[in-house]
């Protein structure tokens, strides 16, 4: 398990500075959602804690150790997207177990995560399929128990539930929230639904054009907005 610690992080493309100067202390085992408008640096911020782009100055720790520069393998997280990425000719036994059998993780120990991982995600009848045989709930939690099969201490979702409709959005936020509770790791949630971020989240950071408008618990941000963006975002419907 694994806090993150963002100091002073800027992200430029050409000139563009999408992420200006941006602190956030990320605590150990939170349900952290990160909300904002389609734009506003959400997934940037995502690809940087990943090691995914290169930032142009600052620092990113995970779990006290300086990560700014390190490989993405080696940040000992794992990243759920909104396009599964699921390896399509894999089973989902496959998928699951790809990440620790390519990182030499001894065999029993490979089956005993991920038997545990598909009985948290009610995948078990599923491992001999191959993902186009499955729907898109059912991909969503193949992508999430690669995460947990990996251990990752730190879970970081990008808008994961946006493909899917109301009612499976519904079940998965319910199962995301479980699952949290199970494994107590360290979630960083990307969304711009409201509803997503009220349900799910220990803290929430809205976000306009790369800024932090206000850190709150839910409560705190719905009935104290820190300023006009925040009261009409929130209010905003979905
Ligand atoms: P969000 O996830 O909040 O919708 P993004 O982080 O995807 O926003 O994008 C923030 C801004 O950065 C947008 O203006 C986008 O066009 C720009 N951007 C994102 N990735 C790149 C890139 N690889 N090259 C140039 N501009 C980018
Ligand atoms: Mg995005």
């Amino acid at each position: 398990m694994s806090g993150v610690n963002i100091q002073q992080l800027s992200i430029r493309f050409g000139s563009n500075e999408v992420i200006k100067g941006l602190d956030l202390q990320v605590h150990e085992g939170e349900f952290l959602v990160l909300l904002g408008p389609s734009g506003c640096g959400k997934s940037t911020l995502l690809h940087a804690i990943a090691g995914l782009i290169d930032v142009s100055g600052g620092r990113i720790e995970i779990g006290g150790q300086d990560m700014t520069e390190a490989e993405p393998s080696a940040r000992g997280i794992g990243m759920v997207f909104q396009s599964y990425a699921l390896y399509p000719t894999m089973s989902v036994e496959r998928n699951l177990s790809f990440g620790p059998r390519v990182s030499g993780v001894p065999k029993d120990e490979i089956a005993r995560r991920v038997q545990r991982a598909a009985q948290m995600l009610h995948l078990e009848p599923l491992l001999d399929r191959k993902p186009a045989q499955l729907s898109g709930g059912q991909r969503q939690r193949v992508a999430i128990g690669r995460a947990i099969v990996r251990e990752a201490g730190v879970f970081l979702f990008d808008e994961p539930l946006s493909n899917l409709d109301a009612k499976l959005r519904a079940e998965l936020r319910r199962e995301l929230k479980l699952l949290h509770r199970q494994l107590g790791n360290t979630m960083i949630y990307v969304t711009h639904d409201q509803v997503e971020a009220m349900t799910l989240a220990s803290r929430i950071v809205v976000m306009k054009a790369g800024v932090i408008q206000q850190i709150g618990t839910p409560t705190e941000v719905y009935e104290r907005p820190a300023n006009l963006f925040v009261a009409g975002f929130l209010g905003a419907p979905s």
